[in-house]
């Protein structure tokens, strides 16, 4: 199995826990799986808890070193500025990630953490390996949200409007978009 498919089966099971199907993983210098993880902000309860963060921090601790030069982060979505960040600070050799995230992503999109002038450090990035099975899976998950919608009793999309959901099929028409 390729890093982007372990990567891809951990964001599989991160949607069977209901949580935004993002999965990642960190390699070490010889390619063996250091780290691996999907979200879990919902189990969590910690908005945070996003895939490249409890990989990192895993394969950090693992390692019993706070920077990981000669790691890479594999992940299935363009991460969002605050993992961007993280990846800058744990110093990750090369960032490769699925799908590309036009509204939460940091890298290529919004605040471009890596271009910014304070940014100490900047992985290699390669952008868009295995994107349609990456972005297929987060729009097939809010696809599945998307009922809960008019219910008021349970709006299951909230707070998942973030991460990926610019590849919600319906994007930009939720509770949370200003316009509606
Ligand atoms: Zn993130």
């Amino acid at each position: 199995m390729t890093p982007m498919e372990i990567a891809l089966e951990e964001a599989r099971a991160a949607a069977a826990r209901g949580e935004v199907p993002v999965g990642a993983v960190v390699l070490g210098p010889d390619g063996a799986v250091l780290a691996r993880a999907g979200n879990r902000t919902e189990e969590r309860t910690d908005p945070t808890a996003h895939a490249e963060m409890l990989a990192l921090r895993a394969a950090a601790a693992r390692r019993g070193a706070p920077r990981l030069p000669d790691c890479d982060l594999v992940v299935t979505l363009e991460p969002c500025p605050m993992c961007a960040a993280a990846a800058s600070l744990f110093r990750v050799r090369r960032l490769v990630f699925g799908a590309y995230d036009p509204k939460g992503g940091g890298v290529e999109h919004g605040p471009r953490i890596f271009d910014a002038p304070g940014c100490l450090h900047r992985p290699e990035v390669i952008g868009g390996v295995r994107e349609c099975e990456a972005a297929d899976l987060l729009r097939d998950f809010f696809r599945a949200l998307r009922p809960a919608r008019g219910d008021p009793s349970g709006a299951r999309i909230d707070g998942k409007e973030g991460q990926g959901a610019a590849l919600d099929p319906q994007g930009g028409s939720g509770p949370l978009d200003p316009i509606t």
